[in-house]
């Protein structure tokens, strides 16, 4: 059988280069990053040679780059540190309804804490109103985390121009950019960002490590208390060989996002439309031009996206119901909520995220199962109908 993976938001496999860079430090260069003998010696120039490749691809400078073991740890770091490290006695954030768990999560516990957090909506496209965001600064607010491109939906946020709004008020600006790594461009500069977090395992690097930029001078409270790792940012021995792969994994993006992304768009568009072209009573969710080259996020009302899911596994393709986190959940996703679909859309919804090994085979075979997989269930639902259609809320 074919086996057909269009899930890489969920994760992406490790490039064999990445495999190569890695394979040293997990066998013969096992030092201790902070020995001062060579062994240890030798791992330091391995993290150092990474830290370099990561800031090359967001155009920082290398003390600005932490390592952290993932997108959550930076997502929380960033920020649980910026309101640890204000001195104020009322504080505020600003974020989005669409935030990955990882951000709305770390919200939810600091107001359980007794700090204010204001959950800005989103358009019915899944993007967010930098006037919003001006109207929910509060004197305040000490923070702002608005995530770069959503990991549903694959929307692209007005990172830059949140920025430049937070700047002028000297409020800190988080953006989770774990998505858009390896697919837009992410200059920190032109982001205007002065936080941003990264995540080895969705561009081709190996899992458990990631990394947050924190701009020069800004001050932020460390998450754990240990050694002095990382500049006293993030106590704890080094990862070698993971920061060692995503050093490697972040060259590789900077390279080949631009030719890929074209690719990629292109496979995607097709499948999105081929998809919806065979398929009544089907759509797009989310703006169809702000978004990342290899998202789309489809719904095929009166088809549960969770017994899609199955059935398509076993014809061998690989698709998600949205955040890989939340699986298993049964509430709908968040973010399809926050976009004013009707709870049954959002449960007939299903995400598609093509990436680097994506061919125009795998789309030829999605494109001739997914239309009688998804007849299938519909003939199974008790409130099927071949005229009717779930409307909006
Ligand atoms: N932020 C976003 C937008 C994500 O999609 C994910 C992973 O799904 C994370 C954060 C968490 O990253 P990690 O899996 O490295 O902890």
């Amino acid at each position: 059988m074919r086996r057909v993976y269009l899930d890489h938001n969920a994760t992406t496999p490790l490039a064999p280069e990445v495999l190569r860079a890695m394979t040293p430090y997990l066998t013969e260069e096992f030092g201790n990053a902070s020995s001062i003998h060579s062994v240890g010696q030798r791992a330091r120039a391995g993290v150092e040679q990474a830290r370099s490749q990561v800031a090359a691809l967001l155009g920082a400078r290398e003390k600005e780059i932490v390592f952290t073991s993932g997108g959550t740890e930076a997502d929380n770091m960033a920020i649980r540190g910026v309101v640890g490290a204000s001195e104020r006695a009322r504080k505020h954030i600003v974020t989005s309804a669409i935030e990955h768990h990882a951000v709305l999560n770390t919200c939810q516990a600091l107001e359980a804490e007794g700090v204010s957090v204001t959950y800005v909506p989103v358009s019915s496209g899944g993007v967010v109103d930098p006037e919003d965001v001006r109207r929910a600064i509060t004197p305040d607010t000490v923070l702002i985390t608005l995530m770069h491109a959503n990991n549903e939906l694959g929307t692209v946020q007005p990172i830059a121009e949140i920025a430049a709004l937070a700047r002028e008020r000297k409020i800190p600006f988080h953006t989770d950019a774990v998505q858009s790594a390896g697919k837009l461009p992410l200059d920190v500069k032109e982001l205007g960002v002065d936080l941003l977090s990264l995540s080895a395992h969705k561009i081709y690097g190996p899992k458990g490590v990631g990394v947050l930029y924190i701009r020069r001078n800004l001050p932020l409270k460390p998450l754990f208390f240990g050694g002095h790792h990382e500049r006293d940012r993030r106590a704890g021995t080094e990862n070698v060989a993971g920061i060692v792969g995503l050093g490697a994994a972040a060259e590789l993006a900077a390279a080949h996002f631009e030719a890929e992304g074209k690719r990629i768009a292109a496979l995607r568009d097709e499948l999105e439309r081929r998809l919806l072209e065979r398929v009544p009573q089907a759509g797009l969710n989310g703006d169809r031009a702000r978004r990342t080259p290899n998202t789309t996020n489809l719904y095929f009302d009166f088809a549960e996206g969770e017994p899609l899911v199955i059935a398509l596994d076993l014809k061998g393709v690989a698709v998600s119901t949205g955040a890989a986190c939340s699986s298993g959940a049964v509430e709908p996703s968040h973010v399809l909520t926050a976009i004013g679909l009707a709870p049954e859309r959002a449960r007939a919804s299903l995400r598609f995220s093509l990436g680097r090994s994506t061919t125009r085979e795998d789309i030829d075979y999605v494109c001739e199962v997914l239309p009688g997989v998804v007849e299938h269930l519909r003939e199974l639902s008790p409130l099927y109908s071949k005229t009717g259609s779930i409307a909006a809320r």
